[in-house]
């Protein structure tokens, strides 16, 4: 199995991007831009080795960045993408690995598999380089200065080039220090390491990838990649009758001729509407959160459970899409009450009423629920959560 040390490409400015930050360190939901193109290559079989080429200045927001992965230590860019490169390959030659994976940190959708796919293309033996790319999909048009058209390319073999880009090591490095001893106009045109390795006369080979590896230039870009992803979680809860005069649920209190037994109020909606919203964001149960056991919750006003669940939603970056509850009891009537229900749970999660459901059944006088021993409630919560 041949060595390959993944060299990832940090040190552009972004002009285009136009954020606060270089564009490999803006979030991508609670990750990085950089964090999230780590955790893909770490996660790749074959990657032996990670190193950075990174700005002067950047060192902070690198080590912010990478906190958490185990990493060669980063290397300064140059004034070039190129020089970047160079200067990375040139901080690998002191301990070569066999191949060389050099990757853009502005393409953190890169998968795994594809990545796979170009190792297992550079291992052929008449084979120097292996490059990800997708055929072109959309005419290509040459336009004029003015916008005219002057012609139509026939896009007949034409492919869009990505990263990462894998290559022999030496035969690149020599490559790429032929290619900086170019003059400017030459070196322009050179606009990746596959073209270098081209110029060199080196056997570079196309691996169909995948349209989602595009790569972050603008800040639109990344607002389209941050798309939030949807959730669903289910929740459950069961209290059963005791002697009093009404019931909470949905945090309204309910005139009844039993109350509801448990250790805070018993309000078995709201339990069933925390469990759910715990469960969107893996978060455990309501009883990890609030155990039976601990004194302090006693009697204690079920919205703060609910409140809770939202609060940790809420610092994950997500929110309430919506809410669906529906109890299940022979008594007492939900219907008379539903409105102010959904009212009130609006209320505690900090929601529009439109985005909170409640229903009711009975059992047809089946089970425990039939025979009035007490109230069961099931909960569905669907939530948005930045794409982790
Ligand atoms: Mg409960």
């Amino acid at each position: 199995m041949p060595t390959c040390t993944a060299l990832i490409v940090a040190a552009g400015r972004g002009s285009r991007f136009g954020g606060p930050l270089p564009k490999q360190y803006a979030l991508l939901g609670t990750q990085s831009v950089l964090g999230r193109t780590l955790a893909v290559l770490r996660a790749t079989p074959g990657i032996d080795q990670i190193r950075v080429v990174i700005a002067a200045g950047d060192e902070g927001l690198y080590q912010a960045a990478v906190a958490g992965f185990d990493l060669l230590p980063p290397i300064l860019g140059g004034p070039s993408r190129q020089l970047s490169v160079l200067n990375g390959l040139e901080a690998l030659a002191v301990d070569a690995p066999d191949l060389v994976a050099i990757h853009d940190a502005a393409r953190p959708f890169v998968r795994a598999a594809d990545i796979a796919a170009c190792l297992e293309a550079v291992a052929a033996p008449d084979v120097d380089g292996a490059v990800l790319g997708i055929p072109l999909a959309d005419t290509l048009k040459r336009v004029t200065g003015r916008g005219a058209i002057s012609e139509t390319v026939p896009r007949d073999n034409l492919w869009l080039a990505q990263t990462p880009q894998i290559f022999r090591f030496e035969p690149l490095l020599r490559a790429h220090r032929a290619a900086a001893a170019l003059g400017a106009t030459e070196a322009t045109a050179l606009t990746d390491d596959a073209a270098i390795a081209e110029r060199a006369g080196l056997k570079v080979v196309m691996v169909a990838g995948n349209g989602d590896n595009t790569k972050i230039t603008t800040a639109e870009d990344l607002q389209r990649a941050s798309t939030m992803e949807t959730r669903t979680a289910f929740g459950f809860d069961v209290h059963g009758f005791a002697p009093g005069t009404a019931v909470m649920l949905g945090g309204l209190s309910i005139p009844h001729v039993q109350g509801l037994s448990g250790h805070s109020d018993a309000d078995v909606a709201l339990h069933a509407l925390t469990d759910a919203v715990l469960g969107t964001i893996s978060a455990g149960d309501i009883g990890l959160h609030f155990p039976p056991s601990d004194l302090q919750w006693r009697g204690v006003s079920s919205d703060r459970f609910l409140k809770h669940a939202l609060g940790l939603l809420a610092e994950r970056g997500g929110r309430v899409v919506h809410l669906d509850l529906t109890l299940i009891c022979e008594a007492p009537q939900i219907g008379p009450h539903r409105e102010a229900m959904i009212d009130s749970i609006a209320r505690i999660a900090g929601i529009g009423r439109d985005r909170v459901s409640v229903k009711a059944t009975t059992t047809e006088g089946l089970g425990f629920t039939g025979r009035r021993e007490g109230i069961a409630a099931q909960a569905v919560a669907t939530v948005e959560v930045p794409r982790s």
